[in-house]
């Protein structure tokens, strides 16, 4: 009898393909499997030719080559394909088993799939995956959720094969039912808020400052030495220079129109649902959606006029200091809005989140790696407890550095007429967060004034009176 398996995988398209490699790499016996069993057959002779991978062409024979307990894991399209195969696997395995998903699924069917399983003893993982086909390969981020019983047997094969940063495996286990898929859903809406701010400074550098694309990759490369340092930005500064076979920069080629597949859009949707002012990352799924009106915005762009110049008139390397403090101080909004929306969730769910750990899950593997996030690790590590990292003092005191920069470059953009939807909204976040008085006092008085909702006066909070305002009746 041949070697059995530790782990099976289900979904031999690029990221199954990629993970059972790299699980190889690391001494693990994996065994592939695919709806369209060919493509098995295909992965044995070809990528996985010489390895230790063995294949199956059915879903009993694949559970037959396991070890116990049982542990699969898919790869497959989100949505009715991970419940067909939970309903095929189901009748195969035994209690304590394990079931694993590591698509992008919604958390909500996670969090379903979860309880449902754990009725039938089968212990299921609903795990974020990040860092596209090259961080399945040699080292995605990892963010697994679901059954904790199901860690201390999933725990090794994970955090082997999962990226490093300094020294540590960017895995480790998030929380209950779908905490791990909202964890990794909150992450690729920062990934949108990230991508948004780097393009707000390129519109600034090239409009108000008409710098050259390889100039603007100069300055990239510059701040990636500094606080900046994160792959997004080093990733941008190859962008800005790379030149088509015509020797034109290809970048300006191509079209201004955004695409999205959702989850930005669930974060956003999920801020709403949880009440929690996540501005940063509605905004930029927002950009998006403008962007994709390009029709319209090419017809507009004739009638609708701006200010007389778009022209930054003063010293140009200055606004570009400028421009690298608005965004830093803006990334640091961002992702402290993100840890307000764990935070709530968490609160909402009883998962018992550890935020440093998921800073360190974000450090590595994934496409929002940065020294950045090492920064937000040692501040819940300082604090686990900690509200809003606007209030660590490593935090606090960067923003206040920053914050005149900020300014001037939100007034830049409204004065010059370049949209700057993240840098602003950051700013009005920022200056809203730290007022101890907002103007919803009036909000309050209307919302009397027209519907009878009451409001509570200062003196007497928790004591809801209304008041006849016009006198009338
Ligand atoms: P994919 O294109 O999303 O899915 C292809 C796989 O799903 C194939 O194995 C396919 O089997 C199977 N499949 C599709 N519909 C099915 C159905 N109705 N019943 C059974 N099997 C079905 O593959 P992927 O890009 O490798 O992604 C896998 C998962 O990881 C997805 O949830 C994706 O969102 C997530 N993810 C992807 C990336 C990325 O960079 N690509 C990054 C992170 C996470 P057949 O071969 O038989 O069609």
């Amino acid at each position: 009898m041949s070697e059995k398996a530790d782990i099976a995988l289900i979904g031999l398209a690029v990221m199954g393909q990629n993970l059972i490699l790299n699980m190889n790499d690391h001494g693990f016996v994996v065994c592939a499997y695919n709806r369209t069993t060919e493509k098995v057959d295909q992965f044995l002779a070809n990528e996985a030719k010489g390895t230790k991978v063995i294949g199956a062409h059915s879903l009993e024979e694949m559970v037959q080559k396991l070890k116990k307990p049982k542990c699969v894991m898919m790869l497959v399209k989100a949505g009715q394909a991970v419940d067909d195969f939970i309903n095929k696997l189901v009748p195969l395995l035994e209690k304590g088993d394990i079931i694993i998903d590591g698509g992008n699924s919604e958390y909500q069917d996670t969090t379903r799939r979860t309880v449902e399983l754990r009725k039938k003893g089968i212990l299921y993982v609903g795990s974020g995956v990040s860092g596209g086909e090259d961080g399945a390969r040699y080292g995605p981020s990892l963010m697994p959720g679901g059954n904790p019983e199901a860690w201390p047997s999933i725990k090794s094969i994970f955090q082997s094969i999962a990226a490093k940063a300094d020294g540590e495996p960017c895995c480790d286990w998030v929380g209950e039912d779908g905490a791990g898929h909202f964890v990794k859903m909150v992450h690729n809406g920062i990934e949108y808020g990230d991508m948004q701010l780097i393009c707000e400074a390129y519109h600034l550098m090239k409009t108000a400052l008409s710098l050259t694309n390889q100039e603007m990759s100069e300055v990239f490369e510059d701040w990636n030495r500094g606080e900046l340092n994160s792959f997004l930005i080093e990733i941008t500064k190859d962008i800005l220079k790379f030149k088509d076979s015509d020797g034109s920069y290809l970048l300006e080629k191509i079209r201004d129109l955004a695409g999205q597949k959702g989850t930005g859009k669930w974060t956003a949707v999920a801020a709403l649902e949880y009440g929690m002012p996540v501005t940063l990352i509605g905004e930029s799924v927002f950009a998006r959606c403008l962007s994709s009106l390009l029709d319209e915005r090419k017809h507009a762009s004739l009638v609708l006029k701006g200010p007389p110049s778009s022209k930054y008139t003063g010293e140009k390397k200055q606004f570009l200091e400028h421009i690298r403090q608005a965004l830093y101080a803006s990334k640091i909004v961002s992702y402290a809005q993100g840890f307000m929306l764990l935070r709530e969730a968490a609160s909402v769910h009883g998962w018992n989140l550890n935020y440093g750990g998921i800073a360190l899950m974000w450090r590595g593997g994934c496409i929002i790696r940065s020294v950045f996030l090492g920064n937000i690790k040692t501040a819940f590590e300082r604090n686990p407890k900690l509200p809003n990292l606007l209030l660590d003092s490593f935090f606090s005191e960067a923003v206040q550095r920053c914050q005149a920069s900020w300014r001037v470059v939100v007034a830049a953009g409204a004065t010059l007429g370049i949209p700057l939807p993240t840098f602003s909204t950051a700013l009005a976040f920022y200056d809203g967060y730290r007022s101890e008085r907002l103007p919803a006092n009036l909000i309050q008085a209307q919302r009397d004034y027209f519907g009878a909702h009451t409001y509570e006066l200062l003196a007497s909070p928790g004591k809801f009176v209304h008041t006849n305002w016009t006198g009338h009746g």
